[in-house]
């Protein structure tokens, strides 16, 4: 039996077997996860970056990084401090953001491992296409529960686990490089577990809001359509 990399709980199962990996459910928290003697070494890791794939990721943050900008300004009334997470922009687009005003710090383990924007407080944190490379979410989900200022929104796209009987053939599995496959049950443990407000958790995005001092609730229908 494997400790769940998200909940810690040991409530987990074998839940598939391929040639070169076994992958486990969680029925605490729901997330499927590979088993950790499989994950690829860091060095292998970072080598993939900048693959095929990995680019069309990056082609598409930025849109979905100014989309959401503009959604959570609305929503928040006023200029907001982000933090961009694990996947970090090219330097025209962050120029291009910061020249509109929005103040944008951003981390990524391999290409910008920046202690100091994991010093601040934001807004908001933005997550995008990482969360299935994650070895340990249990830990980047404190360290986002730690840097999100009260009432701050965190964002995540990551493809979720939608049809468990069709597990053996998903393709998003199959990269080496992707150890953690959450579904809609999986955030709505996390929130429930931190009392985080789920507002959104369909086609592959994710919006909580960590609750404020007053706790004001908001409109789930006001979600953003990214
Ligand atoms: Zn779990």
């Amino acid at each position: 039996m494997r400790r769940c990399p998200l909940c810690l709980k040991l409530d987990t199962q074998l839940f598939h077997q391929d040639k070169k990996r076994s992958f486990h459910h969680c029925a605490t928290c729901g997330m499927v996860f590979a088993d950790g003697a499989t994950h690829l070494p860091p060095q292998a890791i970072r080598q993939r970056y900048g693959r095929g794939g990995t680019q069309d990721n990056q082609r598409q943050l930025s849109p979905f990084l100014l989309s959401l900008l503009e959604q959570i300004t609305s929503l928040h009334g006023t200029e907001v401090r982000g933090l961009n997470y694990g996947r970090v922009l090219d330097t025209e687009s962050h120029w291009q953001l910061n020249s509109a005003g929005h103040e944008l710090s951003q981390y990524d383990p391999f290409t910008a491992p920046d202690p100091e924007a994991l010093q601040s407080q934001y807004d908001f944190i933005c997550c995008f296409r990482v969360f299935e490379h994650f070895a340990a979410p249990h830990r980047e989900w404190q360290l986002f529960n730690r840097l999100l200022k009260a009432g701050g929104f965190l964002a995540i796209s990551t493809r979720m686990l939608t049809n468990p009987s069709r597990f053996d053939k998903w393709h998003h599995k199959n990269n080496p490089a992707h150890v953690s496959f959450p579904c809609r049950e999986t955030f709505e443990y996390l929130a429930a577990d931190s009392g985080f407000r789920l507002i959104f958790a369909e086609n592959d995005f994710i919006l909580m809001q960590k609750p404020s001092g007053s706790d004001i609730k908001r409109d789930p229908n006001s979600c953003p359509a990214l």
